[in-house]
């Protein structure tokens, strides 16, 4: 009898030994680090937005008045996120723009912070705070992207001619 139950014993503890953790991957192939990672890459500026949810101050950022043809990248993990071609003055004093480039490359979070009600947006792929999305803008979309600049990385289109 005892020794069936140390038998038993001993598969029970065979198997559990057998059950190794897999390794942590993400399907989507998005960016996973650290809150420790992302604070030794980015700026002090560039995590106070992209991962404390912070704004900069209107009318400071580098891209607000920015008006050369390329794409807008996430400043933190480099995912296309809008077009020139999207973006229009709102006067807001931040980047607007009327669309992402691909639906799926922003995430639409509802956000009740400061006694508002927001759509938060973010970079699908790493999650890093963007800005928000307003239903006041311009046609096609009567959205306004709301983006910080601080979150964004600029680069001319290569076959963008000028005369
Ligand atoms: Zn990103």
């Amino acid at each position: 009898m005892s020794n069936l139950l140390i038998t038993l014993l001993i598969l029970i503890t065979l198997s559990l030994a057998g059950q190794t953790p897999k390794s942590v991957m993400n399907k989507n192939n998005n960016t996973v680090k650290t809150e420790e990672q992302w604070k030794q890459e980015l700026t002090a500026e560039q995590y106070n937005v992209l991962r404390n949810c912070g704004t900069e101050p209107p009318f400071t950022g580098k891209y607000y008045k920015h008006d050369e043809q390329g794409i807008y990248y996430c400043a933190a993990c480099g995912a296309r996120l809008f077009s020139s071609d999207s973006k229009y003055n709102s006067g807001s004093g931040w980047p607007s723009f009327y669309e992402a480039m691909d639906k799926k490359a922003v995430t639409e979070v509802v956000d009740n912070s400061f006694g508002m009600k927001r759509i938060e947006i973010k970079c699908a792929s790493c999650n890093s705070h963007l800005g928000h999305v307003f239903p006041d803008g311009p046609q096609p979309t009567g959205l306004r992207f709301c983006v910080n600049s601080t979150s964004l990385d600029f680069k001319k289109s290569s076959e963008s001619k000028k005369d």
